[in-house]
């Protein structure tokens, strides 16, 4: 782990002097200026000042710019699910738990998409007790969806096991929206999408209808809310964007956007959500390299890599739509590289569904959205933690975040000894809210609890 120096000599990156503070010199901050080098001094939790020191390029050593250790936010993840299993016995483990994963990772934010409430005592329950500091959460409640169609089929998100709230009339809206705010939600997920993945593909859900989208439009934004859309195809992104829509929860799987797709969908924003789509592709081989690297076995559930090595075929072989499912990951991450362009991606991985795991499969959606797994990408990473953690706050209800690195803002950020580090790589060290996560105490805390009679896991 990499020392944060404090000013007093002696003390150690696990050890805040009383008046907390502590600084970190000569690093470079490519979200702020990239040629430039800074020290950084952290008072009280909070960025004290965040000083120009240097050019970068008189700072680079026979070792060119790689030795300048490198100062990023903390990462967001804009799309997790705290209340549904990413394992495959379908286990849940413990918000506890959960909370070092996202640590160990250096997340410390989440947007949680809907379940949240089923968890949020024994979060807060946890959180009140732990020693290490915990990520912050915001969510939306229940999401809401269509009704159960006369034709049968359910809307989407009834098959997940966590209530949604399903749309009957306009007059529902203000009971939903009030039951939603009675649980804590800042904004509202709607389900808006049939279920179809590829052109011509048949409807698995029954669907909100766009008289009713538009009125639930007009009552959100009456109320201040910010919505985030559920949508798995161009026609279903483009009507709801004609509605006012702009916030997606995830990128379009259906068709490669054009530029005029694009121009027509200024303002808006998807979320990349690859993690949560590729488990039911992956062959044994490719599932024991994702979950192959450093941090996987340290914070998640083991039995997985069990289970996974006795994979015949993929489950997209055996449920019909390997060939579409494969397809579909590949156009939304065409979508979301088109997206990165332009300024409209947010990384999220959609954790909670089977084989997308909370805070490590983050760090896979960054490899997965980068041309080059090991090398720096700078555009990439600046979205995974400056544009995610301002949707965060949007998302929280502020109408316009500032930038989260700024003097009187939370300390909280990730430091890379390398400015070569791969998207998607570890940190170094991890501050939150000027407190240094040990990752050792992450590990040994989730060990102590895996090894509790409930074995980690929780049942709601
Ligand atoms: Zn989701």
């Amino acid at each position: 782990m990499m020392e944060l120096a404090t000013p007093d000599a002696g003390q150690t990156a696990g050890s805040i002097p009383a008046d907390g503070r502590r600084s970190v010199r000569r690093v470079a901050i490519p979200c702020i200026d990239a040629d430039t080098i800074f020290d950084v001094t952290v008072e009280e939790g909070l960025f004290a000042s965040i000083q120009p020191a240097g050019e970068r390029a008189d700072s680079a050593g026979p070792g060119g710019l790689a030795d300048v250790p490198t100062l990023w936010p903390a990462y967001t993840e804009c799309h997790a699910h705290f209340a549904l299993p990413p394992n495959f016995d379908d286990s849940l483990d413990d918000p506890a738990i959960m909370a070092m994963q996202y640590l160990y990772h250096g997340v410390a934010h989440v947007v949680d998409m809907f379940g949240f409430p089923l968890v949020k005592a024994a979060w807060e329950r946890s959180a009140a007790q732990a020693t290490l500091p915990y990520p912050e959460v915001v969510h939306c409640g229940y999401a809401v969806t269509a009704m159960c169609g006369y034709d049968g089929k359910i809307g989407h998100g009834s098959e997940f096991p966590a209530p949604v709230f399903m749309l009957g009339g306009k007059h529902d809206l203000d009971v939903i929206l009030e039951g939603n705010r009675h649980l804590g939600a800042t904004f509202l997920k709607v389900m808006f999408t049939n279920g179809v993945e590829q052109p011509g593909g048949s409807p698995r859900f029954s669907r909100i209808s766009p008289e009713m989208l538009a009125a639930l439009a007009q009552v959100a934004s009456a109320r201040g809310i910010s919505c985030v859309l559920d949508c798995n195809t161009r026609d279903e992104v483009m009507l709801a964007h004609h509605f006012g829509f702009r916030y997606f929860a995830h990128a379009v799987r259906d068709e490669v956007l054009s530029d005029a797709d694009w121009q027509q969908l200024s303002g808006s924003c998807f979320v990349s959500t690859l993690s949560g789509l590729r488990p039911m592709v992956l062959r044994r081989e490719e599932f024991l390299d994702e979950y192959g690297r450093p941090g996987f076995s340290d914070t998640q559930d083991t039995r997985n890599l069990d289970f996974v090595a006795g994979i015949d075929e993929p489950f997209g072989i055996k449920r019909n739509c390997q060939e579409s499912r494969t397809r579909a990951v590949e156009t939304m991450r065409q979508n979301s590289l088109a997206a990165l362009e332009r300024g409209m991606l947010l990384t999220g991985t959609d954790a909670g569904n089977s084989g997308c795991f909370h805070g490590y499969s983050l760090l896979g959606e960054l490899r997965l959205l980068s041309a080059r797994p090991d090398a720096a990408n700078l555009p990439l990473q600046t979205v995974a933690t400056v544009a995610g953690r301002q949707f965060f706050d949007r998302m929280a209800g502020h109408a316009s975040p500032a930038h989260p690195l700024r003097v009187g803002a939370a300390a909280t950020f990730n430091l890379f000894s390398r400015h070569g580090h791969a998207a998607g790589g570890l940190p170094d060290a991890t501050l939150i809210r000027g407190i240094p996560v040990d990752r050792q105490q992450v590990v040994k805390t989730i060990q102590a609890l895996r090894a509790s009679p409930t074995q980690g896991k929780i049942t709601l």
